[in-house]
């Protein structure tokens, strides 16, 4: 059953939800949360686990490293074209062995000054988003396909994409997450190597050969923040994601 928390911040993504509340816990809730109230990134001092790298040091095995050497790795990539516009890497943030993993397509300048993915208005949005799901920010693991941004926040090209691939690869491996939540179209063709529209890409598990962790696709927070009427079905997605982590825990125990 949804917590009365999780009702508010579905509030505040603009979704309202239907269900029976018990009326002292409301009175409770709305003392904790004002739902109307725009949801802010909390950066809390673990929220960004040294996500941005200062470049130097030679490029090493990818598929070998730890985690202090995949993010030097990363800061000093020069693979792709990507490498020429930017002034900081954009690695990821959040914790490092979350069970969920969610992915953008490339950090935008925004993200490259803050040091970290979704950090504008689409960020306060992805944010109110884990909250519905039941997680703080610094719960979940959040990337971007590509580490670099692009020249004019478009999104990245294919070679680029293929280009980071190995770098994705093995920060899914160091994560280890039980769901993935790709963020958008482009982003889940890319890495699920489709051509499906989202009509036909959302609501699904997908899996890729390299990685045995359930793909879970939804709306960008930006495509949301001009759709909003796309919500409700980015809030079923959330919900099949809460349900595959909720079997995946069940399963563990
Ligand atoms: Fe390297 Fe990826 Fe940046 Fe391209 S986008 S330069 S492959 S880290």
């Amino acid at each position: 059953m949804m917590s009365a928390q999780q009702q508010a911040y579905l509030k505040a993504m603009g979704i309202d939800v239907w269900v029976e509340r018990d009326p002292v816990a409301l009175v409770e809730d709305s003392s904790r949360i004002e739902p109307e109230q725009p949801v802010s990134v909390e950066p809390a001092a673990t929220e960004t686990v040294a996500q941005v790298i200062p470049e130097a040091g030679p490029v090493r095995n990818i598929e070998a490293l730890n985690w202090p050497e995949f993010q030097s790795a990363v800061a000093e990539c020069q693979l792709c074209d990507l490498a020429a516009n930017r002034t900081k890497v954009v690695v990821g943030a959040g914790n490092q062995s979350a069970s969920l993993m969610i992915l953008g397509d490339a950090p935008t300048r925004q993200d490259e000054q803050q040091g970290m993915p979704f950090s504008g208005e689409a960020g306060n949005l992805l944010t109110a988003m884990i909250k519905a799901m039941g997680y703080q920010r610094n719960e979940v693991y959040i990337s971007n396909l590509v580490k670099c941004r692009t020249a004019e926040n478009q999104e990245p090209a294919t070679d680029e994409v293929e280009a980071c691939k190995a770098y994705i690869t093995r920060q899914i491996q160091l994560v280890q997450p039980k769901v993935i939540l790709v963020l958008g179209s482009v982003t889940a063709q890319r890495f699920l190597k489709s051509k499906s529209t989202m009509a036909r890409l959302r609501g699904q598990l997908h899996y890729i050969d390299e990685l045995a962790v359930p793909v879970i696709v939804t709306y960008e927070p930006g495509y949301l923040l001009r759709s909003p009427s796309e919500k409700r079905k980015a809030w079923e997605d959330l919900q099949l994601a809460m349900k595959e982590l909720s079997t995946v825990n069940i399963s563990l125990k």
